[in-house]
């Protein structure tokens, strides 16, 4: 079989005549000069089966376009936004150019909120969750005059709808959970996050502790004959970023439980970055030492539960939060646990979301 073996588009490398691709065009244009005379040459935007595109209608919210320009001036600019139908919500982040165009024309539009139509645009999963981004081949269309968009402006005039539709917080309690029910859950949890609060027993120094990751999507990069691949978006990434992320026993007085903790994490706890770690030690592989002390102490833990881990019982968990020991009100309400155990013990989501952007990272 390997003589019918077709390679991916992300494999491809100028200088090689035999390749083999499946590809479907999605685009076709001729260009022309200056003068109006047709090129004889095609452009095409070619996609093969490692990527799927998809079209969507969907009201823009948390609309937000961030400048993470890097100090060598590399571009990293974000549209970031969630559209909505009134009944589920997707999130959809562009990228650099595309979203420096994408921030431009949401400026100019009158009409608000502003309703979007996505053509071609790339489906992805990201911690568990559908996230939409652009490729080549994607288009916009702003508070388009189309039957599907005057639709869903329609159904705004109806005001439970707007409540619904533009809810930006989820008013629903986070659980504060002990370790030996976390494994327990069942499938109303999937998705949710959860509460803990635990000792870091030990960082598991038989795992890397470090990802190599795409230096346009932050998605972790897979290394194919020392060459490494974003899958995401998809390319090759010549100079990849590198990123924490390490596996840690966290223990309270119920159980043990495996945890995985990402970049924004860790540098929050130890306020260095993977990268100038990476620099300093002789032997990547050990255990940093500054990683090693995260051991012996006090954490308050956010735990977002996937599907995985319901209903296939996979029992690696990843943070979506952490901060140093147990938080004031926590402690309280511990205290006090025995005089009022209808307490609010529970943090909102809100109070999260604001830790989150205020850390200044996606
Ligand atoms: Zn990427």
């Amino acid at each position: 079989m390997s003589a019918k073996r077709v390679d991916p588009i992300t494999s491809l490398k100028p200088g090689r005549y035999d390749y083999r691709i499946k590809v479907r065009v999605i685009r076709k244009w001729r260009g022309s000069t200056k003068e109006g005379e047709v090129f004889k040459a095609f452009n095409i935007v070619l996609l093969d089966n490692m990527t799927y595109l998809t079209d969507v209608v969907g009201i823009v919210k948390k609309y937000e376009f961030l400048d993470l320009t890097n100090k060598l001036g590399k571009d990293k600019k974000q549209a970031k936004f969630i559209i909505t139908d009134g009944s589920s919500n997707v999130k959809v982040i562009f990228w650099d150019k595309y979203s420096e165009n994408f921030d431009k024309a949401m400026n100019e539009q009158v009409e608000k909120p502003v309703i979007v139509i996505l053509s071609a645009c790339k489906a992805g999963l990201w911690n568990d969750e559908v996230e939409l981004s652009n490729v080549s081949a994607t288009k916009y269309y702003l508070n388009y005059n189309h039957h599907s968009v005057l639709q869903l402006r329609k159904r705004m005039n109806q005001p439970k709808f707007v409540d619904i539709a533009m809810a930006t917080t989820e008013t629903r309690k986070i659980e504060q959970l002990k370790i030996n029910q976390i494994t327990k859950l069942g499938k109303e949890y999937i998705k949710s996050q959860v509460m803990l609060l635990v000792q870091i027993k030990s960082v598991v120094d038989t795992q890397s502790w470090f990802m190599h990751t795409c230096t346009t999507c932050d998605h972790e990069t897979e290394l194919n004959n020392g060459i490494f691949i974003c899958k995401n978006c998809p390319r090759t990434v010549p100079h990849p970023d590198t990123k924490y992320k390490i596996h840690v026993i966290a223990s309270d007085d119920t159980s043990d439980l495996e945890v995985i903790m990402h970049d924004r994490e860790v540098r929050t706890l130890i306020g260095r970055r993977a990268r100038d770690v990476f620099d300093e030690q002789s032997n990547i592989h050990a255990l940093p030492t500054c990683l090693k002390n995260l051991a012996k102490k006090n954490y308050t833990v956010m735990l977002r539960i996937r599907e995985e881990n319901v209903v296939d019982h996979f029992q690696v968990y990843w943070t979506t939060n952490i901060c140093n020991g147990f938080t004031s009100e926590q402690q309280q309400t511990m205290e006090n646990n025995n005089d009022r155990p209808q307490s609010s013990s529970q943090a909102t989501y809100s109070t999260y979301q604001e830790q989150r952007a205020s850390s200044g990272n996606m």
